[in-house]
């Protein structure tokens, strides 16, 4: 069996890697980069029980002890590690009170209060989630499969358009398959050109990454920051296990550009997002700045990933729109793939909540990306 997977990011990566793993012969085909888009500008927190209570929980479970797993074969090459993890509020509006729970994460600014645990290192932990794209695909290509640099066009099927033959490139190149995966991010709504399939956005987030002169402990924080304007932001702050510190948490307006190496930071959005990380984290004052960086998340109509079968197609996949969890969920989507192509039903998750068929199909002339 021959399976093409259109796309090097977290998802495409992690379903390289199992189907590798389970002797498949794979070309994972990337326009840009591997883990060039969200995949590589990611928080990588991982949290096991943060979706229960949605139509996630199973899948963010199954996916949160694979990655247990996964780090044991992998190695540690991604820096996985189980953390503790607090919510904590700071305003420049109000009134600063007494800072609460000051003995929790201490490296925060003296005021920050209301400090509170909302993890532990049973239920949260991180990884690298650019060293964890990259292994995942070196860890395919050491068993054999194929990363080609260069843009998926278009879909080649059967006279009556309902068996997929194969995967067209842009300048013309051929790739014979039985099976294809769109894991294309955001972009995998240009396959509502080849396929039928629902809308996918892209939603647009900035992130810096910092080197602090001193090693923060073990600790993930979700901020809820107030600033004198009365503005309110939610940045979530990981200090790494190599010693950096990723912040994230303020959105941007411009849309996806057709090509992944365009997506650029907006005007003032890495500055405004730089004061708030001072604010928060005053010893990142001394601190180096290593990137400062955008990218847009997949998402779906109704908030849930789309996985399984494309309609109408036999042999199309489709796995995208992960949202904020697809660094967790990549290895149970990725597992769940493999069970669905290799062995015709999943085993460890369902997958009817995630079904592309629930939502309504994206005409192909309502498609609108960069300049297409
Ligand atoms: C600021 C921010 C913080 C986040 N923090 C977390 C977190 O802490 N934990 C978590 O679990 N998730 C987090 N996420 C979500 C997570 O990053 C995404 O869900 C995940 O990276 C999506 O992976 P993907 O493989 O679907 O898409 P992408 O990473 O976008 O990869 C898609 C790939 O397809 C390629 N491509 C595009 N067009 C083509 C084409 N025509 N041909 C071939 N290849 C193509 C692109 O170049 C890209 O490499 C965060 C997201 C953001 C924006």
């Amino acid at each position: 069996m021959r399976i093409v997977i259109c796309g090097a990011g977290v998802i495409g990566a992690a379903a390289a890697y199992e189907l590798s793993r389970r002797n498949i012969a794979v070309t994972v085909i990337e326009r840009w980069r591997v883990a060039g888009a969200a995949s590589g500008k990611s928080g990588g927190f991982l949290a096991r029980d943060w979706c229960r209570g949605t139509p996630v929980a199973a899948l963010a479970e199954r996916s949160f002890d694979l990655h247990t797993a996964w780090a044991q074969d992998l190695g540690d090459r991604y820096g996985y590690r189980r953390v503790d993890t607090y919510a904590v509020t700071l305003s420049d509006r109000r009134r600063p009170g007494p800072a609460q729970g000051a003995n929790i994460a201490s490296w925060l600014a003296a005021d920050a209060s209301d400090r509170c645990r909302i993890g532990n290192r049973d239920t949260t932990a991180q990884i690298d989630p650019e060293a964890f794209t990259r292994t995942l695909i070196e860890a395919a290509t050491s068993r054999g499969a194929t990363l080609t640099i260069g843009t998926v066009a278009g879909l080649e099927t059967s006279r009556d358009g309902k068996r997929l033959e194969g995967v067209v490139l842009e300048d013309g190149r051929n790739f014979p398959a039985d099976a294809v995966i769109i894991a294309m991010g955001p972009w995998s709504v240009l396959a509502a050109r080849w396929l039928p399939m629902p809308a996918v956005h892209g939603l647009k987030g900035h992130s810096i990454v910092f080197r602090p002169e001193a090693t923060l402990p073990s600790e993930a924080v979700f901020a809820e920051f107030e600033d004198g304007d009365g503005t309110t932001y939610a940045p979530e702050i990981v200090p790494r296990a190599d010693g950096t510190l990723y912040i994230c948490g303020l959105s941007g307006n411009a849309p996806l550009p057709l090509d992944p190496s365009q997506v650029n930071p907006e005007p003032g959005g890495c500055e405004k997002l730089c004061a708030i990380s001072m604010r928060l984290v005053p010893i990142l004052g001394t601190a180096k700045m290593l990137a400062s960086q955008a990218c847009h998340r997949p998402i779906t109509a109704d908030g849930i990933p789309l996985i399984g079968p494309a309609l109408q197609v036999a042999g199309a996949f489709i796995a995208t729109g992960h949202s904020v969890w697809g660094m967790l969920n990549a290895p149970g989507t990725a597992e769940a793939l493999g069970e669905l192509i290799i062995d015709g039903s999943t085993r460890h998750v369902r997958l009817d909540a995630f079904l592309p068929s629930r939502l309504p199909r994206l005409a192909p002339d309502a498609l609108r990306i960069g300049s297409s």
